[in-house]
């Protein structure tokens, strides 16, 4: 008889949690604010250790989702929460980036991301996997929308009793397409800074597993598969350029953490990545401290259509600040007119249709290159971070609409003479 080879169970590569301020250091548990400086807690890696547990054929090998990169996230699960998270496309844009005047501008595709069409799959994918092994069986977030969806539907899949916390105005699609999955549901009267508020004081005393609060450092390494996946899908090289949208800054910063790490371990060459943020005006605080020259974050009470970046007390705020200004990027806003006009952009040109934060990652990205701080012939990557489906109200007004006809053929040929009659007054009024 031939003796079973055993695979060796690999070691944890992350080691503790350490305060982003004044370095105390914490034990790998539900903590996520260090009793010290009161500033966020990280999660911390043994980089050699990964460095002998991974190389680019072992990544290529992995599972065709964010867990190829599991040496880089906090769980020690043999079997993480694998619901085909991440390997988004990123899409060589042609028609966009003629529009804008760019040689090599790529998209990085979330809007498709699975399995609830947004980039917070990935940090929900990671978050409760590490809710389970915690020992957690409730699960629970402060939500600006697509983070409810992606709590409850991977709860569901997990088998997790699950209750989220949103604003009560949210879109439509965003509140649907959270309760299918049969959570419960809190939609609270007050905007999200109000909704993370509550949260955390029920997170002191339920004992459940809220994946943007106490289980923040394990959630935010999620967005670090953001950064991995383009590498690795640029032919393991870094871009020179990044623009993303922030809320709280922390999918931001992470993007870079793991350009950073992958330098680090010796999968990628070093590189500078100018790494630029979008906000929307009527939510823009981090914006508003880049103009100013200021580093601290001012506050605002957030009034915009692009709801689901709009946390007016940034939690990352001044992390996000440090980088922009570290690798020679920009953190710029836009007005919910632009934000229309960059959804609707993205959608004629590259056939994508993003949420309002893909259409102010856009709004901005086009803003940056008309202000000449983005070169034509840098490799830029810009992050669709969710899906226009569930936006449908922001741009309700703003798109034209079906020509409605008889089934005849003269019908048809009626309706389409009088749309190209309008469209040819439509050019005279431009030239006009
Ligand atoms: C949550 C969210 C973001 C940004 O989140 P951070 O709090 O900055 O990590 C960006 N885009 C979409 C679509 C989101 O839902």
């Amino acid at each position: 008889m031939t003796q079973a080879t055993v695979t060796p169970t690999l070691a944890p590569t992350f080691t503790k949690l350490v305060s982003k301020e004044g370095g105390a250091e914490y034990p790998l548990k539900a903590l996520h604010i260090c009793e010290e400086t009161f500033a966020p807690l990280e999660v911390a890696y043994d980089y050699d250790a990964i460095r002998r547990q991974v190389s680019r054929e072992s990544i290529q090998a992995g599972p065709n989702s964010i867990w190829r990169y599991k040496a880089f996230l906090p769980v020690t699960s043999e079997n993480p929460i694998d619901v085909g998270t991440g390997m988004t496309p990123l899409l060589k844009s042609h028609r966009l980036a003629r529009r804008l005047g760019l040689k090599n501008l790529l998209i990085k595709n979330d809007a498709v991301n699975m399995p609830t069409l947004s980039f917070k799959d990935r940090v929900v994918s990671v978050a409760l996997t590490r809710a389970k092994e915690l020992g957690f069986t409730t699960v629970s977030c402060a939500s600006t929308g697509n983070l409810a969806n992606s709590t409850a539907a991977i709860a569901a899949y997990a088998g997790l009793d699950c209750c989220v916390f949103i604003p009560a105005d949210l879109e439509a699609g965003k509140i649907l397409g959270t309760l299918i999955y049969n959570p419960t549901l809190m939609a609270v009267k007050g905007n999200y800074d109000q909704v993370n508020r509550l949260c955390s004081e029920v997170a002191n005393s339920y004992g459940w597993g809220f994946v943007n609060i106490n289980l923040r450092p394990y959630y935010s390494e999620g967005s670090k598969t953001l950064g991995f996946e383009v590498a690795e899908q640029l032919g393991w090289q870094l871009p020179d350029h990044i623009v993303a949208p922030l809320a709280s800054g922390s999918l931001y910063t992470k993007i870079y953490k793991g350009f950073q790490e992958f330098v680090k371990v010796g999968l990628v060459p070093d590189k500078t990545v100018r790494c630029s943020g979008a906000q929307a005006e009527g939510c823009s605080p981090i914006a508003s401290a880049f103009r100013e020259g200021r580093d601290f974050i001012a506050p605002v009470k957030p009034n915009t259509i692009a709801k689901s970046i709009a946390i007016g007390n940034p939690a990352d705020g001044i992390y996000a600040l440090e980088l922009a200004r570290k690798t020679g990027g920009y953190i710029e806003s836009v007005t919910d007119a632009e934000i229309i006009e960059g959804i609707k952009l993205l959608a004629e040109t590259e056939g994508i249709f993003t949420e309002t934060a893909g259409g102010t990652t856009i709004a901005v990205l086009k803003k940056l290159v008309e202000a000449g701080k983005i070169d034509p012939d840098e490799s830029t990557v810009a992050y669709i971070t969710g899906n226009g489906l569930k936006t449908q109200e922001a741009v309700q007004g703003y798109i034209g609409e079906p020509l409605t006809i008889e089934p005849t053929l003269d019908s048809f040929e009626r309706a389409l003479e009088r749309s190209r009659t309008l469209e040819r007054l439509e050019w005279q009024q431009v030239l006009v």
